[in-house]
């Protein structure tokens, strides 16, 4: 069915889905690494790009296929590129936008992994990595050099909830000829569409929301141009991070529910931070749909809601971090996120605990925060919940 011109919730269920000969209702697995040619000559033009018959898994199949379109639908993108996991997302777009002697300006509490594969891989190849605070503009002004190509930004960010203006990291990206990515991980394109505020590529980890029943790791890329989408496409095959026919049937089933998914769990996360924001024992909170946030304003200018993540600090500090963890019952004390279960996790001691203190003190990630997945329980279940474990510290 031909779904541009519908509604995201259309869209959700229908775009990327196509019929085939048995009249399937959904997309059907197609589990086969590879894909008979009708003759020779159908053979030659599957390469040579005049058919665009399928080849080979890692190059395309149909039900990956169905996934990429579905999301750039979603996303008001060119197309999109699934891939094994949000990391495989990362690294095919670092791996396509940077070279030698390049440099990236990237948000200082960006995901840690894609942080450290800047520092650790790309850095022996001579790419530089400036990580600043991106939610305060001035700070990206003054990290560009002549060789910066890309600006990286997570929005909100994580662990911290910094939000970054998307709109004018697009000017200024355009203004010094840079490419903007945004990891739109902790929205999914019903709460945020960096596109349409001119941002040039946006990824996913579809672990988290996209997917959301915490069963499958995967990623997405969508971009907005088709050379750009081309670059980043033959970095992901080559590099070998693609998606397998079962994810994208696991991520096609889940992506169908996201929009009520969210509206649920962010529903609840309203409830559960203004629980948080007048507990005694709870120092600071910071959720997008609280006026107390920083952002709070940009927050309702760029998203279509606050989302269900959030991070508070406890007036014990770590060792009240760790306490809480320990006296939660509902809450999964997991690391992943957006999810239909709530899950909660200690940075400090757990995700960030390889990072300096320094480099922890300098993206905000301090001791006593505690990071918070709201899932879409009964939302009094899930305040019971953090009662007992708080009257435990
Ligand atoms: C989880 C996550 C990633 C990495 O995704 P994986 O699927 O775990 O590889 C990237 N960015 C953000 C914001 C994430 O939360």
């Amino acid at each position: 069915m031909k779904t541009k011109d519908k509604g995201f919730n259309t869209k959700l269920i229908h775009a990327g889905a196509f019929d085939d000969e048995f009249g399937s209702a959904t997309v059907p697995i197609y589990q086969t690494s590879t894909f008979r040619f009708k003759n020779a000559q159908h053979g030659a033009d599957c390469f040579s790009g005049k058919s665009d018959g399928y080849i080979y898994t890692r190059i395309g199949n149909p039900t990956i296929r169905a996934f990429e379109q579905n999301i750039a639908e979603l996303e008001n993108g060119f197309d999109g590129i699934a891939t094994s996991s949000g990391m495989g997302a990362v690294s095919s777009v670092y791996m396509a936008l940077l070279g030698a002697e390049s440099h990236i300006i990237s948000s200082d509490a960006v995901y840690g992994p894609a942080r450290g594969l800047l520092e650790q891989d790309f850095s022996r190849y001579n790419v530089e990595a400036s990580f600043v605070n991106t939610s305060k503009v001035e700070n990206i002004i003054a990290a560009i050099r002549p060789n910066t190509k890309v600006l990286y930004i997570e929005t909100p960010a994580n662990p911290t909830m910094d939000i970054t203006d998307i709109a004018t990291c697009s000017k200024i990206a355009k203004e010094h000829n840079l490419l903007l990515v945004v990891d739109n991980t902790f929205c999914s394109p019903y709460l945020q569409k960096p596109l349409d505020f001119g941002a040039d590529v946006v990824l996913h980890s579809i672990t988290k929301f996209i997917n959301g029943h915490a069963d499958i790791v995967g990623g997405v890329i969508v971009a907005k141009d088709p050379e750009i989408y081309k670059k980043i496409r033959h970095s992901m095959v080559y590099m070998g991070c693609n998606m397998d026919p079962t994810q994208a049937f696991m991520v096609l089933r889940g992506v169908k529910t996201l929009a009520i998914r969210i509206e649920r769990a962010q529903e609840n996360a309203m409830k559960v931070a203004e629980y948080l924001q007048s507990h005694p024992k709870v120092a600071w909170i910071k959720y997008p749909g609280l006026e107390s946030h920083p952002q709070f304003e940009l927050a309702k200018k760029q998203m279509n809601g606050f989302g269900s993540m959030m991070s508070f600090g406890l007036k014990g500090g770590y060792e009240a971090g760790r306490k809480l963890m320990d006296n939660v019952h509902l809450a999964i004390l997991a690391v992943s996120l957006g999810g239909v279960e709530t899950l909660i996790q200690h940075p400090a001691s757990m995700t960030h605990a390889g990072v300096s203190k320094e480099n922890k003190n300098a993206a905000g990630i301090t001791d006593d925060l505690v990071r918070f997945s709201v899932g879409i329980e009964d939302v009094d279940d899930i305040i019971n919940d953090l009662k007992y474990g708080l009257s435990n510290i």
